[in-house]
């Protein structure tokens, strides 16, 4: 399998180049030169498999020529071991049509967990192969930085250093980053906002003397290998309501479109979806774009639903290089106007095609709250604040699907405790492996926002670590 970069003008690369390398040199995304196709058939045997079974099926042949099967075999199914739900990724109907898909099982209990703990044992391997280590550098306003830290650690050829605001991560989340005993993780409580910490990792990137030295990588949702592994759960969920035979609908809430994006590849892999409804918050960019054509840059409100609170979805790139019909230049000139304009729009033939299987919907923050306490009187469930945005979606915009509709819950409600309470009276707790999470030991160095101070801070720890 080889890989294309969204902007035509980076080299073309192998699975195990893309990986380690994830933004491309011409600044796009990697995208695969084709997609694999299932057929019919094989998505009705697909019904019969284990879900790491099946994840070995859908990822194989995107890493074809980099990672050989019997080493797939093993990543996958370590990756899925220890998560808390022997069906991985299980669905729960909700009504006669509505399915929630129960995406918070992995150990930080965000879906983000379902790539990521992928994407670590892959780095692993593929360095390990050609005898080189990295050093993971970013910057999270929640989940994402605990999910890296989870599926770094303990990795030979990783050492992972996650920036985070100080005093700006809800209790729960930074206990997840800085109560990971190994060595080779390191939690920094930076003096600033989360913008200064994004800041910060760019800086960092962009002394290349320094990046080269320390072999840096980033693991946001621009690396590929952050979408393929999420392709697994839409067929999973697809092939048990009844595709290949019917035709399924999925609910996301989105914000850097890398989820819905993932489900817009099994589609072309041949997985039959009627509908993919992008669920957004206040933050309603992906929203009005799906409406009107124009991407619009309004700027960021904090929500309820944090993960949530984007300026750009920068996934989104991928879906605009085939609605552009693979012509890089072109994407790369709109994005560039986009750069600088804050807006560009596409034409009305693409955004026909594009509304052919999307649709936007905007959810406030007293919808959240009301969506939250109205599952609850009516299922029993508690779900978390971004769940509720993409449940909220499937019911405004359901109403004209006839395909079964899977709605996404892209993270546990103990969460995100206050909105929770807030919506039900009812404080969620935590999943027992995570009990004592209020109670573990920290480990945090809390760091001036400063360059020289970070770099050497950085320098040391590896140094240390790899004598
Ligand atoms: C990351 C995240 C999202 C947004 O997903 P994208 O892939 O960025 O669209 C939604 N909900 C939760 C809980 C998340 O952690």
């Amino acid at each position: 399998m080889k890989y294309i970069s969204t902007r035509g003008a980076a080299p073309t690369l192998a699975f195990d180049d893309v990986l380690v390398t994830g933004l491309a040199r011409d600044g796009g995304l990697y995208v695969p030169d084709s997609w694999p196709q299932f057929s019919a058939a094989e998505l009705c045997r697909f019904r019969h498999l284990s879900y790491a079974d099946l994840a070995e099926e859908v990822m194989r042949p995107f890493v074809a020529g980099s990672i050989d099967d019997a080493s797939l075999r093993t990543i996958v199914h370590g990756a899925y071991r220890d998560f808390g739900h022997p069906a991985v990724a299980p669905l729960k109907q909700l009504d006669q049509r509505l399915w929630l898909m129960e995406l918070f099982h992995g150990p930080t209990l965000a879906f983000k967990d379902y790539a990521m703990q992928v994407l670590g044992r892959m780095f692993d391997h593929v360095l390990k192969a050609r005898g080189e280590r990295v050093t993971i550098v970013g910057a999270t306003s929640g989940d994402t930085g605990s999910a890296a830290i989870e599926a770094c650690r303990d990795r030979e050829a990783i050492d992972v250093f996650i920036l985070f605001p100080e005093g700006r991560v809800s209790p729960v989340q930074r206990r997840q980053m800085t109560t990971v005993a190994a060595d080779n993780v390191h939690a920094i409580a930076l003096e600033g906002h989360f913008d200064d910490c994004q800041d910060m990792v760019k800086a960092l990137f962009n002394d290349l003397a320094f990046r080269d030295r320390l072999a840096l990588s980033a693991v946001n949702s621009i690396n590929w290998a952050r979408i393929m592994p999420q392709i697994v759960y839409y067929i999973a969920a697809a092939v048990a309501v009844g595709a290949p035979d019917r035709p399924v609908a999925f609910s996301v809430p989105s914000g850097n479109f890398g989820n819905v994006f993932a489900a817009y590849g099994a589609a072309r892999m041949g997985l039959p979806i009627s509908h993919l409804l992008v669920g957004s918050n206040r933050n309603d960019i992906l929203a009005r774009f799906f409406d009107s054509g124009t991407m619009a840059i309004h700027g960021v409100e904090p929500s309820l639903s944090p993960s949530m609170d984007i300026q750009v979805s920068s996934n989104f790139e991928r879906l605009l290089f085939d609605l552009m019909d693979r012509d890089g230049a072109a994407v790369a000139a709109t994005l560039s106007a986009f750069r600088a304009d804050g807006h560009f729009a596409v034409s009305q033939g693409q955004l026909a095609h594009a509304r052919a299987m999307f649709q936007g919907h905007a959810v406030d923050d007293a919808t959240i709250l009301a969506r939250i306490a109205a599952t609850r009187a009516a299922t029993g469930e508690v779900i978390d604040p971004h769940t509720a945005v993409g449940l909220e979606t499937a019911v405004a915009l359901g109403a004209e699907i006839e395909a079964p509709l899977i709605a996404l819950a892209c993270a546990h409600p103990a969460k995100f405790p206050d909105a929770v309470a807030q919506a039900t009276g009812v404080t969620p707790v935590l999943p027992p492996r995570l009990a004592d999470l209020m109670e573990r030991p920290e480990r945090v160095d809390v760091l001036p926002n400063d360059l020289e101070t970070m770099k050497n801070f950085i320098e040391d720890r590896v140094g240390g670590a790899r004598r």
